[in-house]
Formats: C-alpha cells, sequence, structure tokens
C-alpha cells in the first residue's frame, strides 16, 4: 500500500450497547489499514440518535483500547458537530438541493414507484410541491415536522465506486432523508460532513454499510468535499454467528465482558480475531505491533467469519 505522509482513517461507533467481536474486528482492520498506510487514526462516538446509552461511548473507548487499538487526539463526539451539519443542509438547501418530506413509512409503502427507480427508492410524493402545497402538507401531519430530503439530480439512480476489499462497486441513489423530522441529522450527511472535517479519506467499516457509500459520495460531490479516488473505501466482512446471520448480542459471549466472565481475556480474543483474518495461527497470541507487520490488505479474507461460540483457540 503507498505511504501516506497525511490523511487519516477512523472508527465511528454508536454508542449503543458494548461492542461485539464483529465490532471490535471491523476496528482492528480499520486500525490496521490506517496504520500500516502512514496514517492518523481517528475516533468518532456517533452519538446523534436520541436512542444512545450515554455510558457506553466510554465503555467502547476502553474495549477498543484493551484489544490494542489507539488513536491521535480525543475523539470526537457527533452530538457536538450540529453547526457543521446545519450548515451543510443549509448550503444544499441554498442551491435548491432539499425538500420536506411530509410522508410516513407508510405512506412510502403504499404510493407507486417512480419509473425505473431501484427497489425501495422513495417514490419522489412530496418533490415536486408548490409553496402553497406544502403548507397543506406541513398541516396535516401537526405536532409531527417534515422531514428534510435530497432533491438528487434528474437521472442519476445509480453510482460506481472503487473499493478495496469488494472491488468495482455500484449502489443505488434516490431522494434520501437528510435530516429527521424530529430534527435529528441522518447519518449519510453527518458521516460525511464528520468524514471531510475531521480529514479522514480512508474509510474502513462493516460491509452492511456498503450500499449508503453511493449515497455519500454524491453528497461528498455536492458538498465540494473530498471524493474517491482522494477518499479510499474498504468495506470488510462482517461476522456471523452460529446460525449463519449476523453475529448479535443474543449469540451469547461475544463482547469483552462477557468473554471476560468466561475466563477469555482482551489477549485471547484478539488473537481469535488475528487468526479469522489469517494474521495468526489458530492458539497464537499476538501483540498489536506484529499484526502491523502481517497486515496485507490484499490477502484479507473476502468471506463472512463464521464465530463458534464454543471455540477455545
Ligand atoms: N456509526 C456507524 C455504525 O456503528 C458506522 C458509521 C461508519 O463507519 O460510516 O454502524
Amino acid at each position: 500500500m503507498p505511504q501516506h505522509t497525511a490523511g487519516a482513517g477512523r472508527y465511528a461507533p454508536s454508542p449503543s450497547g458494548d461492542l461485539h467481536l464483529g465490532n471490535l474486528r471491523t476496528a482492528l482492520l480499520a486500525w490496521l489499514f490506517a496504520r500500516t498506510s502512514g496514517r492518523e487514526f481517528l475516533m468518532r462516538i456517533e452519538d446523534l440518535d436520541r436512542a444512545r446509552d450515554a455510558g457506553s461511548g466510554a465503555r467502547q473507548l476502553e474495549d477498543l483500547r484493551r484489544i490494542g487499538i489507539d488513536w491521535d487526539g480525543d475523539p470526537v463526539l457527533q452530538s457536538e458537530r450540529g453547526a457543521d451539519h446545519a450548515a451543510a443542509i443549509a448550503k444544499l438547501a441554498a442551491a435548491g438541493l432539499v425538500y420536506e418530506c411530509t410522508c410516513s413509512r407508510k405512506d412510502i409503502l403504499a404510493a407507486p414507484s417512480a419509473p425505473h427507480a431501484p427497489p425501495g427508492a422513495y417514490p419522489g410524493t412530496c418533490r415536486d410541491r408548490s409553496d402553497a402545497e406544502r403548507e397543506v402538507a406541513r398541516a396535516a401531519i401537526a405536532p409531527r415536522l417534515p422531514a428534510l430530503r435530497l432533491r438528487a439530480p434528474e437521472g442519476l439512480r445509480s453510482l460506481d465506486f472503487a473499493d478495496l476489499v469488494l472491488g468495482q462497486s455500484r449502489g443505488d441513489i434516490d431522494d434520501f432523508v437528510l435530516q429527521r423530522g424530529d430534527g435529528t441529522v441522518a447519518y449519510n450527511l453527518a458521516v460525511v460532513v464528520d468524514d471531510a472535517e475531521m480529514g479522514v479519506d480512508q474509510i474502513v467499516r462493516g460491509d452492511d454499510l456498503a450500499p449508503s457509500t453511493p449515497r455519500q459520495i454524491l453528497l461528498q460531490r455536492l458538498l465540494e468535499l473530498p471524493t474517491p479516488p482522494a477518499v479510499e473505501y474498504a468495506h470488510v466482512p462482517l461476522v456471523l454467528g452460529p446460525s449463519g446471520a449476523r453475529l448479535a448480542k443474543r449469540d451469547g459471549a461475544v463482547t469483552l465482558a462477557e468473554l471476560g466472565d468466561r475466563g477469555v481475556t482482551p489477549d485471547v480474543t484478539r488473537g481469535w480475531i488475528a487468526t479469522s483474518l489469517g494474521l495468526a495461527a489458530p492458539g497464537e497470541t499476538v501483540p498489536v505491533s506484529t499484526l502491523l507487520k502481517r497486515f496485507n490488505p490484499a490477502e484479507l479474507p473476502r468471506t463472512p467469519w463464521r464465530w463458534d461460540p464454543n471455540a477455545t483457540d
């Protein structure tokens, strides 16, 4: 991988509970990608959601440290970045790229989809309302407030991007939400604005987020922020639980605290993760310094890791 003298990678957990093995593995990969390419590694707590669990951000950081991950500077709290998020929405609005949407989830499901629109795309119900129609629609949902949607460029229904793990990828674009009716800024908007502000030029995250990437690239372009190839993406395979579905807390001892109760130390857990990445032999305990020497993005497993809760090494 080319050596960078600037730029940064990042890990951006949502503080909705303790990190599990899958989260820790993604974090370790993001750290390895950044550190082996000469980048800084930054931390951002994505705490915009009201349902967030106040203490879990701090516990997540502690667990990341215990697994051997370090980062540069103080973690950024997304909830403190509201002014920049609002400025970005204002910039899009000034360019005529934002409209109010009063649709409920039910309205969207019931509406006929627009011709040639990707499956699940917003049908455009509120896109072309006159001022008078908008007032009526607003009054009809009061006291609920409208959401704000992006007016995606006419005819742009998908976008291609290069991914260091998935290869050349393509995903759909529609008039996605920028701000919810309750005033919360949407994930896609916040992540794009914050990554740019933090100087992040390498985004490594779980491949469940790959479908969001075209929307984020579109926002980068519209906001005149760095965009691929100046920003690189790597979407890494998830960890699956014993049933074959994405690993979840119900799959048993999956957090460092739960593993600790079973006598499994963070060093052993890191060894398991390293083994799953082909960076350690089964049962081998490896410090992160060794992982840095062994890591080669080209040799990363391209398939999910099926985790066996009864594994002992
Ligand atoms: N906060 C998101 C999550 O925990 C990740 C955002 C990102 O990496 O872009 O799923």
